[in-house]
Order: C-alpha cells, then structure tokens, then sequence
C-alpha cells in the first residue's frame, strides 16, 4: 500500500500533531499560568472527540500524536485516550508532555496503553525555585515519576524553560541528570506567546557558555533523533556512551527552524493551529463525525495549504495575527 503523505505549500511533510486535550493545570507556571484555573472554566476536548481526529489525521498521514495541555493527566479519560490513539493504524508514536507531577502512578498504565516516550517539564532541580516559578513545591514528585518512566523503559526528555532570575542555576544540576540516568535535558527558550511575553529569553549561547565551562567544550551531534526541532550537542562521554542521556536546544525564536517544521496542533477548544506564532485557525470540532471522517480529513489537508512558511516572532511583518491564546491552551 502507499504510504500517505501530507505536505503543505512549500513541499515540508506534516506527520506530527500536538493536541491540547485539556486547559485546565494543577501547577501555576509564572509564564504560562501565573494565576492558575482558579477562575476559569475548564475545557476539555472529548476522548471520542480526541480519537475522531487522531483516526482522521492517520488516515491524512500523520504518524506522530503528542498529548498536550494544559495538564494532560488531568484529563479523566488519558489512559484510554492513550490506548485508543495508539491502535489507530498509521499512528507509530503516542507521546505526552506533562508537568510529571500526576504521573508516578500512571507510568504503568499509560505504558501498557502503548504510550511511546514522555517529555516531562522541570526548570529546576531546587524545590524553592520551582515553588517560585510553579506556584508549589514538586521537584520530589517529579522526579518519582521520571524514575518510574526509567524503570518502566519509557524514554525520557527532560524539558527545562530557562528563565531569568529564576532558575538560572539550575542548568547544570538539570544536566547532571543526563549523565547519571538515560534521559534526554533540552532547555526551550522562552516564547512571546501568552505569559512568555513579559520574559527576556535566555539566549542558547549563554547556556552553552556555562555547560562549556563545567564539562568542556562540546560538538554538535548530526545524527537524527527524535522528531523534531532539538539540536543536541555532545561530548566524548555522550558519544562513547558514559553518560546516560544526551543534552539539547529548542530555540524556536533565535535559531528558527521553521524550513523543516513537521508540525501542526490543536488547542484545547479544538482549532487547528498551523503555526504556533499565529492566530489564524479553523476549527475541527465542527466537522466531527464518528460515522464519515471524510469531511474532517478534507478540512484537515486543505487546512495544511495555508501553513505559514515561517514566524514572525523575530520580524513582526506579515498579515497575519499574532495569537492571542495563552500557551496552556496551545500545548507548547
Ligand atoms: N503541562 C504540561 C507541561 O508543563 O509539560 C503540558 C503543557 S505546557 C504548555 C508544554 C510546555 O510548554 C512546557 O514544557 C512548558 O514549559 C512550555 N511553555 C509554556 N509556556 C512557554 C513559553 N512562553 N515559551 C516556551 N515554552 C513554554
Ligand atoms: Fe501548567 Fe504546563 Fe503551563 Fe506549567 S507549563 S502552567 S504545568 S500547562
């Protein structure tokens, strides 16, 4: 059978989707949630909403389905949405991004319901810095749960914000982790989206500066992994094995990457979003129905035509809106 491809414009093959099942977060992250859901409504998308689209973006080509919020795990329905989204032939990958701080005891059912790999957010290893940026203390609880994810053998990326002011001793302590335990530490560099706007990124090159300094100076790794933006670099350690995990980059505002984007999501009130950087949507929760995806994949490919070609987050030109949405609604 041919293998089905969905390639938008500019000839760049879409085979990912994030999807923000939920809006709703236990934790209070001061540039994303500062003020938590106390006073808001919370939306969730369906789990037959969910798998719906997750069947008809198999059946347009995409292979890989990141669980999103807001806080996935809360969502009542994960682990079968795991399970569903997971027998979907055509879908290779389901993962999860989650603040990792519901999910020590979830590890196993969400392993036997096929998940793939689990990114987790910690910023910091300090529990005061992490009670400052998230609004409570768990550095303890997430780091249970990244251990159940390492004895379960479900690969783990540990994603870090850099912050200034905030965390900004916590790079190497963050790193350490890599070396003793296989998994993956990338530092995302701050977005001007929701919250995001009222912080200075820290620029990769600062990092950098502090890794070479404490481990030597590192060289860029060329090989693929995983599925997207992250450039990893390394060390003797990393290549030969010595160290457990590999440390990387997202650095989607200094070092766009959006040539090789593969990736389009949809937020927690079920719009299509091309571009994280942009307003512009289309709605899929109108064309959902169980018995005949055919409307939604049509929507869904068209929709792919008019992915932008870049941001603008370095620009500010174009015709397009900026977004408006706060990042616990987008997913990241
Ligand atoms: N609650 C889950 C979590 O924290 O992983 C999933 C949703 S959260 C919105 C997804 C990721 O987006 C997290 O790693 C978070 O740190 C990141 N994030 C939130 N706001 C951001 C911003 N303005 N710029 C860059 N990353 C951001
Ligand atoms: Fe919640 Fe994740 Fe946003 Fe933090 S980054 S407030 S954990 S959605």
């Amino acid at each position: 059978m041919k293998e089905k491809k969905l390639t938008d414009c500019y000839k760049r093959v879409i085979d990912y989707v994030r999807i923000s099942i939920i809006d709703g977060c236990n934790l209070a992250c001061t540039y994303c949630m500062p003020n938590g859901n106390g006073c808001k409504k919370i939306t969730t998308l369906s789990k037959e909403e969910i798998v719906c689209m997750g069947r008809a973006f198999a059946n347009c080509g995409i292979k890989k389905i990141k669980l999103t919020g807001g806080e996935p795990l809360l969502h009542k329905d994960i682990i079968s949405i795991v399970k569903e989204l997971s027998s979907i032939a055509g879908i290779d990958q389901v993962t999860l991004t989650t603040n990792g701080i519901l999910l020590e005891n979830k590890v196993k059912l969400l392993k036997e319901a096929g998940i793939f790999a689990i990114n987790v957010s910690l910023d910091t290893l300090d529990e005061e810095e992490y009670k400052h940026i998230t609004g409570q203390y768990g550095v303890e609880k997430v780091f249970n749960s990244i251990k159940a994810c390492v004895e379960h053998n479900i690969p783990v990326k540990i994603n870090c914000v850099p912050i200034k002011g905030y965390n900004d001793d916590s790079y190497i302590p963050l790193v350490e982790l890599a070396k003793k335990y296989p998994v993956d530490v990338r530092f995302i560099e701050m977005m001007p989206i929701g919250y995001g706007k009222n912080f200075m990124p820290v620029k990769q090159e600062e990092i950098e500066e502090k890794l070479k300094s404490k481990y030597g100076m590192f060289y860029p790794y060329h090989g693929i992994k995983g599925n997207g933006p992250a450039t990893y670099i390394q060390w003797k350690e990393t290549e030969n094995g010595k160290w457990k995990g590999n440390v990387g980059f997202i650095s989607a505002v200094s070092h766009e990457f959006c040539d090789s984007c593969n990736r389009i999501r949809v937020t927690s009130d079920g719009i299509l979003k091309l571009c994280l950087c942009f307003d512009k949507g289309i709605d899929l929760k109108k064309y959902i129905n169980k018995s005949d995806l055919r409307q939604l994949e049509e929507v869904i490919k068209q929709g792919i035509l008019e992915k932008p070609k870049h941001h603008n987050f370095n620009t500010k030109d174009g015709s397009l809106e900026n977004e408006q949405k706060n990042m616990w609604e987008i997913g990241g």
